[in-house]
């Protein structure tokens, strides 16, 4: 990649600003119309929100009920897109309402036949009323006092950071330069004061470099009013940031392959039980905070209400110690004037365009980047007077594509790439996770890992599923490994890769 930037010469057609779904989004699509692009991430690719969401490729059956009909639409056809596109990562799911009281059953039924309805050919399977057997039976953990039977209908569900680290991939194949680890910290600008490249660091050898681009974009999600401030010190911000966390148990508190949707907990939101990788991930919470950072941290009291909801629908009550992985995303959703809570923010996506010409793109969800992306690069086309071409993302193959990688077994969620893999060879790195030196090396060699915490949390998923396992797995790296999180794994100066298993 850094061969790529230096031969590179005059401005770039664009160049994108964040490494996560909506900035790797746009650059695939620019860069698949045949634009020059340049993305830059400050850490690794989807270091953000991106790698922390529920795992849905959903419409949202709660915007369907806040009357949000265009909104779940945009989204249902979204998610039928993503999963001709990459079949080996979007997995159709069963969701069941349980249901406690006799109204929920007629009134649940009717809401998720629309929802099906609204899908039109990008369905992914009819909605049903099951009787109290049937719901048993598909939730054999669900708290069976007073449950009268259920509503079943069907979703999308991926992992995110494995689609985030294909579509980087995608991106490259189609010509762009995206690079991990380096920060922007501020603009260029021309002489009509109009936004024209970026200043950056290369955070490994500390290197400080500008690039010039005839547009910039600023896909930093919760971060976008400290790029827009960089651009505009007098510019008024624009987000309002939301933290959601999960709890990862293991599979025993959700043993069926259902999920479950609880439509409306205490305090007014969805909350999900899912069977993932193996695990149970149960949340999310919506609780705004003031600024956004980087390793956001679970509260006690998100904790304690996701324990308590969780445990009016698990027989299996389910305790602190029981907790194997706990993480935190921020929901970067955009101001729509004043007060009011974060749940009935919008959750449409947002494109600015500023007096100094930087475009901001937030907002949405991870289930509609490709959307986004088509919005954001006709506007951001415009504005840079580049040639008119056509969006092609919506038939364009995501890296990986495979449409039964279920063969490939465990290695599933690799797709085309899984006999590469599995070619490298090894054994499970630790007893409570299947994870093996082939896919440490693959994510080093392959998908530009930098630390063991790429390799942890975002090439495997170790860390969100299991942290006392992922510490070991640390441990088992050479020369005694220890437990940095943030040690090296390669080199950009080119030394020898570090030898696992
Ligand atoms: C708890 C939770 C659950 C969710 N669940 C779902 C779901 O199930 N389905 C769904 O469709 N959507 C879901 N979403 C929404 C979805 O995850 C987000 O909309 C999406 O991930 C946002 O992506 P993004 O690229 O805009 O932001 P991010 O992923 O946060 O990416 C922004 C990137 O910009 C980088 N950056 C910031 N500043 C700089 C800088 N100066 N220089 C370089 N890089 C910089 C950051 O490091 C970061 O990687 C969920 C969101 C949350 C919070």
């Amino acid at each position: 990649m850094y061969r790529r930037l230096r031969a590179h010469s005059g401005p770039w057609d664009m160049i994108v600003v964040g490494g996560g779904a909506t900035g790797v989004g746009v650059a695939i699509d620019a860069a698949a119309r045949g634009y020059d692009v340049l993305l830059l991430e400050q850490h690794d690719f989807g270091k953000g929100t991106s790698s922390r969401s529920t795992k849905l490729v959903h419409g949202g059956v709660r915007y369907l009920e806040q009357g949000n009909v265009s909104l779940v639409m945009e989204a249902l056809k979204e998610r039928g897109l993503l999963a001709r596109n990459a079949p080996h990562l979007v997995r159709n799911l069963g969701f069941v309402v349980p249901n406690y009281d006799w109204w929920e059953a007629p009134f649940y039924g009717i809401g998720l036949k629309l929802y099906n309805l609204l899908a039109g050919k990008y369905g992914f399977g009819a909605s049903r009323i099951l009787s109290r057997e049937e719901t048993l039976d598909r939730l054999p953990t669900i708290k069976p006092e007073g449950l009268r039977g259920g509503v079943i209908y069907f979703d999308g569900q991926f992992d995110d950071s494995r689609l985030l680290i294909n579509l980087v991939a995608t991106a490259f194949e189609q010509g762009a330069t995206l690079l991990n680890y380096a920060a922007v910290s501020g603009v260029t600008k021309d002489a009509e004061d109009f936004v024209d490249g970026v200043r950056f660091r290369d955070a490994e050898t500390g290197e400080e470099f500008e690039a010039r681009a005839k547009v910039v974009v600023n896909a930093t999600g919760p971060f976008a009013d400290a790029l827009r401030r960089h651009a505009d010190p007098t510019v008024q911000p624009m987000i309002a940031p939301s933290q959601g966390i999960h709890l990862v148990f293991d599979r025993s508190f959700l043993a069926g392959d259902d999920a479950i949707m609880v439509p409306h907990t205490s305090d007014g939101r969805v909350m999900f039980a899912i069977p993932w990788h193996g695990h149970t991930v149960v949340g999310t919470t919506d609780t705004p905070i003031a600024e956004p950072t980087l390793e956001p941290a679970p509260l006690a009291q998100e904790i304690d209400f996701i324990l308590q909801t969780s445990a009016l629908y698990l027989a299996k009550t389910p305790t602190r110690e029981d907790i194997r992985s706990v993480f935190a995303g921020i929901r970067p959703l955009v101001k729509s004037g004043e007060g009011g809570s974060t749940a009935a923010l919008s959750r449409d996506h947002t494109i600015r365009i500023e007096n100094s010409g930087l475009v901001t793109v937030c907002g949405g969800k991870w289930t509609t980047y490709r959307h986004m992306a088509e919005d954001c690069v006709n506007q951001a086309a415009t504005l840079a007077r580049l040639p008119d071409r056509p969006c092609v993302t919506e038939h364009l193959n995501i890296h990986g594509f495979h449409p039964s990688s279920e063969k490939f077994g465990r290695l599933w969620m690799y797709g085309s790439d899984a006999p590469l893999v599995e070619q490298i060879g090894g054994e499970p790195m630790d007893s409570d996770l299947p994870y093996t030196a082939a896919e440490v090396l693959w994510a080093v060699r392959e998908e530009m890992a930098r630390t063991l915490e790429d390799v942890l949390a975002r090439r495997t998923r170790a860390l969100f599923l299991n942290s006392r396992a992922a510490l070991r797995m640390a441990c088992s790296a050479p020369d005694g490994g220890g437990i940095d999180a943030g040690r090296r794994v390669g080199s950009r100066a080119g030394g020898e890769l570090p030898r696992y298993g």
